[in-house]
């Protein structure tokens, strides 16, 4: 049977003299694999269709397993990501957890869409961290462990300062926090931005800025829910772990957007020190909070 479809190549692997087998994540059709014949040639027509994060569209022939490649058009070819360092690892570490954290059942059109918005999102520039975030959020929600940020999962309680418990799968107030000894206290930023993320589609997301230490927190916070409820061993997150560790991504990020940069930080900061205002007056409220610190 002959099929059209539309298309992300979410894994791409040699087979055979020349050839490439290609995992695509479709809108309609969840995850396929395709036999790319003669990829690997010089001169294939079909070379870069069979290119990691390529999005196009994608004729097929399929009987049973795999399928054969007939004809494709690339709509987009994202060789941005593929040519920087930094974008190529934080694309290949969603593209992984696509083809590794979702079955076939959840992988719908919605998810789709996120990973489309999430791989233009870095060949735009946008904050390469908070857009990952994002995106785990999305995939723990596909797979069916969105964790609950509105209320504490314990009492209900949504006011004051709360914690996460990646075992709880959301937050837990002051009063229920001991319930969780490997609960992590939560700023009032990383909180707001945790609930704002939930609700937000990514292909909404705009320029956001976010002080390095929430982005910290947020970091830590995903990556608790995502070892939690997933538990992967993904190739890819272990190189941006061992890139991050050796600062490779510094000047890939900050040359070409030091103007933005600078006028958002500004404003960042007086943000911060509001902020900064807020918490300390929840403090002196919170005779929990002052016993602790
Ligand atoms: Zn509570």
């Amino acid at each position: 049977m002959q099929y059209r479809v539309e298309g992300i190549v979410i894994r791409s692997t040699d087979y055979g003299e020349g050839n490439k087998i290609i995992t695509l994540f479709t809108r309609t059709h969840g995850k396929i694999g395709i036999v790319v014949r003669g990829a690997k040639k010089i001169k294939s027509r079909h070379g870069s269709l069979a290119q990691l994060f390529t999005y196009g569209e994608y004729l097929f022939f399929r009987n049973s397993g795999l399928g054969t490649l007939t004809h494709g058009e690339i709509i987009e070819s994202h060789h941005v990501l593929r040519e920087q360092l930094e974008l190529t690892a934080y694309s290949s570490y969603a593209v992984e957890l696509v083809d590794r954290a979702l079955q076939e059942e959840d992988a719908s059109a919605y998810i789709y869409e996120q990973l489309k918005a999430c791989l233009t999102a870095f060949a735009e520039g946008k904050d390469v961290a908070i857009t990952i975030q994002l995106f785990e959020l999305k995939i723990l929600e596909a797979a069916g462990y969105a964790p609950d940020f509105t209320a504490c999962m314990s009492c209900g309680n949504t006011e004051g300062r709360m914690a996460l418990s990646a075992r709880a799968g959301g937050i837990l107030c002051s009063r229920c926090r001991y319930k969780d000894p490997g609960a992590m206290e939560l700023s009032d930023g990383a909180l707001k931005l945790l609930r704002l993320f939930r609700q937000m589609d990514l292909r909404r997301l705009g320029n956001i800025t976010v002080r390095d230490e929430t982005k910290k927190q947020l970091k830590l916070v995903m990556r608790a829910l995502m070892d939690t409820h997933l538990a992967l061993q993904l190739k890819s997150r272990s190189f941006l772990d061992q890139m991050e560790r050796y600062e490779l991504t510094e000047p890939v990020r900050r040359q070409p957007r030091r103007d933005a940069g600078e006028a958002n930080e500004a404003n960042a900061n007086s943000k911060s020190n509001e902020s900064r205002d807020a918490r300390d007056d929840a403090r002196k409220q919170d005779p929990w909070d002052s016993d602790t610190e």
